[in-house]
């Protein structure tokens, strides 16, 4: 029997897990959740002996029932190649007290490219399997990494287009370079003037307006997301989660059953979301740590139980987690409401009306095993040097955010359980900040490419050819917009 996925807003509305990949948001707005977690079914300890693609397959199989096995292991056997520099995929690195599993070995150095692989097979594999005849046209809102990682997954993919806004203002150089540089003739990128939420909700809008939708349609276009909001970025992300267990387990870390602990830079609250599957799936997971930078209104959240967008936008050193609207919140707050469709559409409203909404006290009890934290930008500097002082290891802003969380905020009280720490971003990728942070003085004054060279020069690791890329490769697309201009944007890349 089929796992059915329904919208968080209405659960009558029911696909398969293809149809679910196919559509990305649901036709009211809301987000496609699975009816049920589904059990890992297998002993824990046979995971110490699996690959990383072997465990995504025992993963993604219970989520994608509608995928036949030949199906989803030829996706898996594609997506995580040697576009990773390395066969592990996802190491395990333990520096100091705790282990940072580095999700930044693909084609664009950030954890995005861990699901983004492998959404353009799946999401191919979904329209055959449906036989939507249709151009998938993937509508992207970007806080800089999914952009990039979006439009590596789908460059040249037949049957494809992808346009991508990221905030012409909001991204680091390095973000900005790879995304308007990137080939391929299925692709565009438009900078907005505005931030991620307001990129975001205006994509939102457009996957919502009906009239646009079927006037596309009428010219051979139908609309997918590869943000997080779509469920088949979020299966992918369970399966490193479920390695880590296992990279633990065979290293002598822990005993099988024997709980670990996961602390994530959260953003859009995707990431940690899919820790939360995987506990629910029988992972021994004790607390799911939520590290936010300032803009900490899911550190606010769970403290308080009030969901407050109403505050300053703070640019940060993390520009991937500068959001204030969580999309995949969503999901978490559908399933502490006991799966109420209606409880969650209404407060889903107040936060589109009023820009805040509060839950129960059952539902934060639901909520429990969620600890937030938060790191200012200076603790974050220091986290920095903190660790490369006393183990060598550089983190990127993202990481650094988290570490300092459990560093200064769990470590004491949570230490005889192994930490890890969701490694999200080549420290390569933010090199400015990363290096004034070790040492001001010596590196403010120097470019970005000659700071990437003095990474290079303290971590001793190769510079990743995501990096050597960019320096030389001319730009591809430079059109900037007002944020009222997206659909203006929409149909002049696709009807001109
Ligand atoms: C996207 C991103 C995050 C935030 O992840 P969410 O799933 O949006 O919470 C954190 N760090 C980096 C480097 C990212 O690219």
């Amino acid at each position: 029997m089929n796992l059915m996925y329904n919208s968080t807003r209405n659960a009558e509305d029911r696909v398969t897990a293809s149809q679910a990949i196919l559509k990305g948001l649901a036709e009211d707005g809301g987000l496609y959740v699975p009816e049920r977690i589904p059990a890992l079914e297998l002993p824990l300890a046979s995971l110490a002996g699996m690959s990383y693609q072997e465990t995504a397959y025992a993963v993604m199989k219970q989520f994608l029932t509608d995928y036949s096995e030949e199906e989803l292991k030829d996706c898996i056997r594609r997506a995580y190649d040697d576009k990773f520099d390395t066969e592990e995929i996802a190491p395990l690195r333990k520096a100091g007290e705790a282990y940072y599993l580095e999700l930044f070995h693909g084609a664009t150095i950030a954890f995005k490219d861990m699901a983004l692989s492998i959404l353009p097979y799946l999401m191919t594999t979904a329209a055959k399997k449906n036989h939507e005849t249709h151009e998938i046209v993937i509508l992207t809102a970007t806080s800089g990494d999914t952009g990039k990682a979006a439009l590596a997954g789908f460059a040249d993919v037949p049957g494809t287009r992808i346009l991508v806004f990221y905030p012409k203002h909001g991204v680091s150089p390095v973000q900005e370079l790879q995304m308007v540089t990137q080939k391929g003739a299925n692709t565009c990128v438009v900078g907005i003037l505005g931030n991620f939420d307001d990129a975001q909700s205006g994509v939102k809008r457009l996957f919502a307006d009906k009239k646009l939708g079927e006037e596309l349609r009428e010219q051979g276009f139908c609309f997918s997301s590869a943000n997080s909001i779509n469920i088949g970025r979020l299966v992918p992300q369970i399966v490193y989660y479920v390695y880590a267990y296992g990279r633990l387990l065979k290293d002598g870390k822990l005993l099988a059953g024997e709980p670990m602990n996961v602390v994530v830079p959260t953003g859009n609250f995707g990431n940690i979301l899919a820790a939360f599957y995987t506990k629910n799936m029988g992972l021994p997971i004790e607390k799911l740590i939520c590290a936010s930078n300032e803009n900490k209104v899911l550190f606010d959240f769970f403290r308080t139980g009030t969901y407050d967008r109403n505050r300053e936008f703070v640019l940060t050193s993390s520009p991937s987690m500068d959001i204030l609207i969580s999309s995949n919140l969503e999901r978490l707050i559908y399933h502490a409401s006991g799966q109420n469709a209606a409880v969650n559409a209404a407060l889903m409203r107040e936060l589109s009306e009023a820009g805040r909404y509060t839950v129960t006290e059952e539902m934060r009890t639901r909520m429990g095993d969620f600890a937030g934290g938060y790191a200012t930008e200076e603790q974050t500097f220091a986290e920095i040097r903190r660790v490369y002082t006393e183990s060598g290891y550089v983190l990127d802003t993202h990481t650094a955010v988290a570490s300092s969380v459990y560093h200064n905020q769990f470590a004491k009280e949570c230490g005889s359980v192994p930490a890890v720490i969701a490694s999200t971003a080549s420290p390569y990728k933010f090199a400015r900040s990363v290096m004034t942070a070790i040492h001001e003085a010596k590196y403010r004054e120097m470019d970005d490419f000659t700071l990437i060279d003095e990474l290079q020069g303290i971590t001793g690791t190769p510079i990743p050819r995501a990096i050597e890329e960019i320096r030389s490769t001319p730009v591809l697309h430079d059109t900037v917009i007002e944020k009222d201009e997206m659909e203006a944007a929409v149909k002049h890349f696709l009807l001109s």
